[in-house]
């Protein structure tokens, strides 16, 4: 009988690059420093205009093709050359602008785990969304099965809000944001959460009976 031979898998990376995203470069990247462990995981929420969803917009900014003249917003962050890893949309649909082997520019100045320049050694994940405001299931969904994938591909021991990495300064994705569901979802030690993303003073502590 005809030994029949397994179909190879589909490359899941490639390059730094996630095959189930959609793909569009950013020019925004440069080199991680040699060395570099990539063990972070920064979760941020955007919208452009802030609170308006399903436009372009993000990924204009990310390519450094937004018309700043478009909105009075767009002034307030005019020339902003900024790029993430991933975007999530409302519906799940997931974006890469930036190879994960790269530096892209989303934390800007920050400290975690005693480490800052946390753009050196992390993945930043943006979510379509407004600090404050709740996010979508399909992101949950889509965000914790691309978590998974990149834990699985890069040494990932922590995760991270820009809230947490940059307090004071940042507040994104703020407190609509369910780290608690994260958790859960991901099955990830306590530990690789920051503290107070799962002790919200206004949040049963999960796992409690
Ligand atoms: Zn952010």
């Amino acid at each position: 009988m005809a030994i029949r031979p397994e179909a190879p898998a589909p490359a899941l990376w490639n390059a730094g690059r996630y095959g189930y995203a959609r793909q569009l470069a950013s020019p925004n990247f440069g080199p991680r420093p040699p060395g570099t462990v990539i063990d972070l995981i920064v979760v941020h929420s955007i919208s452009l205009p802030p609170g308006v969803y399903g436009g372009q917009e993000v990924q204009q900014l990310f390519t450094n093709t937004l018309d700043w003249n478009a909105h009075p917003y767009f002034k307030s962050i005019e020339g902003m050359q900024v790029s993430s890893h991933f975007y999530i949309r409302r519906g799940g649909e997931l974006w890469q602008f930036v190879s994960c082997d790269e530096r892209a520019w989303h934390a800007g100045k920050s400290c975690y785990r005693g480490r800052d320049n946390c753009n050196d050694d992390s993945i930043g994940i943006e979510l379509e969304g407004l600090e404050g405001e709740l996010f979508e299931p399909a992101q949950y969904e889509a965000l914790a099965s691309l978590s998974a994938a990149i834990a699985a591909n890069y040494p990932i021991a922590h995760i991270a809000g820009h809230e947490h990495i940059a307090p004071g300064r940042k507040s994104d994705p703020g407190p609509g944001f369910d780290w608690p569901l994260m958790q859960r979802a991901l099955a990830w030690n306590r530990a690789q959460f920051p503290d107070a993303a799962l002790f919200q003073p206004d949040t049963k502590e999960p796992g409690a009976r």
